[in-house]
């Protein structure tokens, strides 16, 4: 099927193009910033890479694989204050079910972790974390044009399609994330090399289930047990001791179901490859653009009519004319 947004793709090699789509880009992250600012308190600095996770807050769909990328991130920058690395803020938002604890605890810990990294000025201006309260339509129609980078990263084999993955998309934000749901059809539709993919994949989840032992990473890969282990010497939390103990308990006793831990590592290596892309910006914008101009499969006209034709068997009933009026 050929969309007219695909005709954007010829756009790719016009410079002026390219300006201009960087431009509109750059406004709507400074008028997010102001309405941030207007609305919460925080402010943010709309020079940095704005680095997206938001959906409902659910163990599949991995808040808590995102935290730990960013404790990794924090460790490196503690340990290496020199480190060549582009200013980044992280938002997150989303509700959890009223009775989902261990989503409340994740939702805590984001919070913490905002909190203690601004009060770190080892680390200021360099890396920031926000947590939106109160996700909702309005907030995301703020967020989604302002975002420069949309975390995908569910547990591959949960997520049936997801559509926050196409907003970011046809909002021109570069998709970092598992081979899972519509983000597979994404990528096909942008170009694989046009999307950041890491993780196991469906299969692999499935085939690992008998042996997978997150232990075995926590033991293994260095970075993932100086995470762990900040974490869980409450260094987030000093004032409350042992309020994170349920993630230790998810991730190490009760054998991390949806596999942050396994996933970790390569969600790092996706992050190093997008993050230096940033600095070349000619080449983040053409990939921005056939990001977009690749999103025309994913309009609700044609999802509604695939569904009209194969699921429900209904036909179109247009409405006259003279009726419209
Ligand atoms: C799009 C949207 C969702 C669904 O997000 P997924 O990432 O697909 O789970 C949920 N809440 C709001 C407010 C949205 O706009």
């Amino acid at each position: 099927m050929q969309c007219s947004i695909s005709k954007l793709k010829a756009f790719t090699e016009d410079k002026g193009f390219r300006d201009d789509f960087r431009r509109a880009k750059r406004n709507a992250k400074r008028q997010f910033c102001d309405w941030l600012r207007w609305s919460t308190g925080h402010t943010v600095d709309p020079e940095s890479i704005f680095d997206c996770q938001v959906k409902r807050i659910h163990e599949y769909k991995r808040q808590f694989l995102n935290a730990l990328r960013i404790v990794v991130l924090y460790n490196r920058l503690r340990q290496s204050p020199g480190l060549d690395m582009y200013p980044r803020t992280f938002f997150f938002a989303g509700k959890a079910a009223p009775a989902y604890r261990l989503a409340k605890v994740i939702i805590k810990f984001i919070n913490n972790l905002a909190a203690t990294i601004d009060g770190d000025p080892a680390v200021r201006g360099r890396l920031k974390v926000v947590f939106l309260p109160d996700y909702c339509v309005s907030l995301a129609e703020h967020l989604i044009p302002a975002s420069d980078i949309s975390n995908q990263i569910s547990t591959a084999g949960y997520e049936a399609s997801g559509t926050s993955n196409m907003k970011f998309m046809m909002n021109g934000a570069l998709t970092i994330g598992t081979r899972d749901g519509a983000t597979i059809e994404m990528a096909a539709e942008a170009g694989e090399e046009n999307f950041s993919l890491f993780g196991l994949t469906a299969e692999q989840v499935i085939g690992s289930r008998g042996w997978y032992n997150p232990r075995w990473h926590y033991e293994n890969d260095p970075e993932t047990r100086q995470a762990l282990d900040l974490i869980f010497s409450d260094y987030f939390s000093c004032d409350e001791r042992g309020v994170f103990e349920p993630l230790r308990d998810m991730l190490l006793k009760q054998g991390d179901h949806y596999m942050h831990l396994a996933d970790l590592k390569s969600y790092l290596t996706a992050d190093a490859q997008l993050n230096a892309l940033y600095a070349n910006s000619d080449e983040w914008t053409r990939r921005a653009i056939l990001n977009v101009a690749g999103s025309g499969k994913f309009s609700s006209d044609r999802t509604i009519a695939e569904y009209a034709a194969e699921i429900w068997h209904v036909q179109p009933c247009p409405i006259p004319e003279t009726t419209q009026k």
